[in-house]
């Protein structure tokens, strides 16, 4: 038998679902090791349990949290997929506003239309097994994730900072050319693909767990950027992480 698998979304943009279905070279390598049960953009049918869950987006109403347990119940594994899913990413810049000026902006006269909740991510609510980072989600780091749930391995994690990676690259570091980079507290595992890019890291794929929140805004700082400016680039992708 093989594992039936589904795909959620919740408050996203879809870019990770999309960005799965890129998967040209593999795609029908993972449909041979898989039943596909449930996928919204893909098909129609519906299935009553799943033996792994991919779920993307964040959680924002109260909707989403009578789904995501209903979901998590019938689900043996769940695993949250890109940034929205993981830490809240881009939706949870909401949380740093009166939610009455949020509503208004996006509903004008009908804010009250809807119901809302602060932007949250989805182990805020229901227990969640495994993580795919990235903002869209690292399509190396989903493949990695998924050949260890169908061989049964352990999947690999990243708590080392990308400039590891970078390093290891041998990339010129953006500071000594007049740039910023989040990289120094930015969770590794893309291969530093942006400043190997020469662009800096906005930290999509979240923070390491021990990182220096006031040493990263210094050294910012301390390299031109105003203290607004720094607070901003440090809460895109990860405003439930940081306290500035
Ligand atoms: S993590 Fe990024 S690409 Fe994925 S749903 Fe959220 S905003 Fe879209
Ligand atoms: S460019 Fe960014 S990621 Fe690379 S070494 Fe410098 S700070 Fe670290
Ligand atoms: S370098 Fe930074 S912004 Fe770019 S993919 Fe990696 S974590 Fe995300």
């Amino acid at each position: 038998m093989k594992p039936k698998v589904a795909f959620f979304d919740f408050t996203g943009c879809e870019g990770c679902q999309l960005n799965k279905l890129n998967f040209e070279n593999e795609l029908l390598d993972i449909l041979a090791h898989v039943d596909i049960v449930e996928f919204r953009e893909v098909m129609d049918e519906r299935a009553d349990s799943y033996d792994i869950a991919f779920v993307e987006g964040g959680i924002s109403s109260p909707a989403c949290v009578e789904r995501i347990h209903d979901i998590r119940r019938r689900s043996k594994i769940l695993v949250a997929m890109g940034a929205c899913a993981v830490n809240g990413g881009i939706n949870a810049l909401k949380n740093r506003q009166p939610i009455d000026a949020v509503r208004e902006a996006v509903y004008g006269e009908d804010k009250y239309l809807f119901a809302t909740l602060p932007a949250m991510p989805i182990s805020a609510v229901v227990k969640v097994d495994l993580e795919v980072r990235g903002c869209p989600m690292s399509q190396p780091d989903f493949l990695k994730l998924f050949k260890a749930l169908v061989f049964g391995k352990q999947p690999p994690k990243y708590d080392y900072a990308v400039c590891v990676e970078c390093k290891l690259n041998e990339n010129e570091c953006l500071f000594n050319t007049g740039q910023v980079c989040l990289g120094p507290i930015s969770r590794g595992g893309c291969e530093a693909i942006c400043p190997g890019f020469g662009q800096f890291c906005t930290g999509c794929r979240g923070f390491v767990e021990d990182m220096n929140e006031a040493a990263m805004l210094k050294i910012l700082t301390d390299h031109g950027v105003s203290r607004d400016e720094a607070r901003k680039q440090m809460t895109l992708f990860n405003a439930t992480e940081v306290s500035v």
